[in-house]
C-alpha cells in the first residue's frame, strides 16, 4: 500500500500535525475543509473500508478519538458531523479508512445527496 496516500502520511512519509495519535491510529486536518473544522481520523494500518475486515479494538480507537477530536477543535458543545463514506456510490475519493469530523458552524438537516437527481433525492 506504499502509494496510499493515508498511508504515507500514518508512516510519516508525508509530514502531517497530528491533532491526535496513539498505535491505532492518527488524526489530522483535512486538506481541502468543507466547513470551519474538518478534521480526518485513520486507522495506522490500512483497511480499504469498513467491510475491509477491520479488527474491532480499532473501530474502538477511531470511535473513541471523534469525541476527543471534537474537544480539541473546539466544537466538542456546539456539535459536529460525523461522517464516512464508504465505497463508490458514497464517493469514497481516497481508499484508506477514514472518518470525518466536521463542524464549527450549523449545519442544514440531512446529509445525503444523490447525483443523479436535481433534487438530491434517490428515486
Ligand atoms: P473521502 O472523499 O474519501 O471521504 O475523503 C477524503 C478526504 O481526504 C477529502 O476530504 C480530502 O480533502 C482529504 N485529503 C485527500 N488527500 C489529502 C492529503 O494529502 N492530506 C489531507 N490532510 N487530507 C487529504
Ligand atoms: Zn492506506
Amino acid at each position: 500500500m506504499s502509494e496510499c496516500i493515508f498511508c504515507m502520511i500514518a508512516n510519516g512519509t508525508i509530514p502531517t500535525k497530528a491533532l491526535l495519535e496513539d498505535d491505532l491510529i492518527l488524526a489530522f486536518d483535512d486538506i481541502a475543509p468543507q466547513g470551519p473544522v474538518h478534521s480526518l481520523i485513520i486507522p495506522r494500518q490500512h483497511f480499504d473500508n469498513l467491510g475491509d475486515g477491520v479488527p474491532g479494538e480499532v473501530l474502538e480507537a477511531i470511535f473513541a478519538a471523534v469525541p476527543r477530536v471534537a474537544k480539541i477543535k473546539g466544537i466538542d458543545e456546539s456539535g459536529y458531523r460525523v461522517i464516512i463514506n464508504n465505497g463508490p456510490d458514497a464517493a469514497q475519493s481516497v481508499g484508506h479508512l477514514h472518518v470525518h469530523v466536521i463542524g464549527g458552524s450549523p449545519m442544514q438537516h440531512g446529509m445525503v445527496r444523490f447525483s443523479d437527481s436535481d433534487e438530491g433525492v434517490a428515486r
